[in-house]
């Protein structure tokens, strides 16, 4: 048997998290067992276990949208058992048993193998948030927004995707600007490649249609008004990738900045992405990712203080990454 995370539902009273002891004949579907060694805490993470957004929908459920291992079996030709793997995604802690468990049985189309120059530990490290990062980059890059055109803005900088995003484009020689509420984080997002480091109130006002044109573009994870006032910031013909919600999912903007200045917004989705592209952005997560800066960043938990800490990435306090050691 192996230990695993379990949120029950309850009519009367919502949800219920435990840790339980399941066996193999517990796990969902699926034709590759892998003995999970580290999983990883990602907003949606937070969300599953705390409940506050619908993100499980399947009940009872294993959260952890994120694992790497090793495979212990398997009916699928492209992994046999002694293989690392990494698995992001695909509905995994939302409706297939997730990463917080000793072990996981999915889909082997779902599994990447562990790229070569990544340990499992590194590969958490990177997790959903920092391939999501590496994402938006790529994004950035096909729109033509090099280094050279401009400053590029990455909201919710302290937060994982980030912190990721910040080390990826300075490496890549891009002028970062860092938005973050926690200014007392300056030195550490400076640390990781910043080059000016911005009160995100500075974002958060009532957009206008149209402001002073600040960026070539922009990574954001945050939505709401902050996009907003990103777009209307962004330079004529730059390009703004949006990832996340964190917060709010609303995005009170106008035409103006697409029809006046053929700024681009580019929509990012980690969850469904095609195998082809996961693997294009984790080659690049091995060049460009400087490892000292990606351990810099990163803590990390056993799978015991995972519910503890939920809560906590909602609330905008866990600072980079979380690895989670889930087995030997
Ligand atoms: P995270 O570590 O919690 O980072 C989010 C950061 O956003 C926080 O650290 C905080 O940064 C900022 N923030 C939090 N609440 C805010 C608020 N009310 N207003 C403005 N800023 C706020 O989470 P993450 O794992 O990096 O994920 C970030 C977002 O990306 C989440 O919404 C997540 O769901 C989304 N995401 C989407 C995909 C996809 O496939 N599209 C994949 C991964 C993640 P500061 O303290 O620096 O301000």
């Amino acid at each position: 048997r192996f230990p695993a995370i379990l949120i029950q539902k309850d009519d009367d009273r919502g949800q219920r998290v435990e840790t339980v002891a399941l066996a193999l004949d517990d796990l969902m579907e699926g034709d590759v067992v892998i003995r999970v060694s580290h999983s990883t805490i990602n907003y949606k993470d937070g969300l599953a276990i705390t409940g506050a957004a619908p993100v499980v929908r399947r009940w009872p459920m294993i959260p952890g949208i994120d694992f790497a291992g090793v495979v212990e079996s398997s009916d699928n030709p492209e992994f046999k058992p002694g293989d690392q793997v990494v698995l992001n995604g695909w509905g995994v802690g939302e409706t297939h048993y997730g990463g917080y468990a000793g072990k996981a049985r999915v889909k082997g189309d779902w599994l990447i193998h562990l790229p070569a120059g990544l340990t499992a530990a590194q590969a958490m490290a990177i997790g959903t948030a920092g391939y999501t990062a590496m994402l938006s980059v790529l994004a950035l890059e096909r729109q033509g927004v090099t280094a050279e055109r401009g400053p590029v803005v990455v909201t919710g900088a302290a937060g994982g995707v980030g912190s990721v995003a910040i080390a990826i484009l300075s490496k890549l020689g891009y002028h970062v600007v860092a938005a973050t509420g926690r200014l007392g984080e300056a030195d550490y997002l400076k640390g990781l490649g910043a080059a000016e480091v911005i009160d995100r109130q500075e974002l958060a006002g009532k957009p206008r249609p149209l402001n002073k044109e600040r960026f070539a573009g922009g990574i954001d994870a945050v939505g709401s008004t902050t996009l907003a006032n990103i777009l209307s910031m962004t330079r004529y013909g730059g390009s703004v990738a949006a990832c996340g919600l964190a917060g709010g999912m609303d995005l009170p903007t106008s035409v103006a900045p697409f029809i006046l200045r053929g700024v681009s917004l580019i929509g990012i989705d980690s969850v469904m992405a095609p195998k082809a592209r996961r693997i294009e952005a984790y080659d690049r997560l091995v060049r460009d990712l400087d490892q000292a800066k990606l351990a810099a960043m990163t803590r990390t938990i056993p799978l015991a203080e995972v519910v503890a800490v939920a809560p906590d990435i909602l609330a905008g306090k866990v600072r980079g990454r979380i690895v989670v050691e889930v087995g030997g």
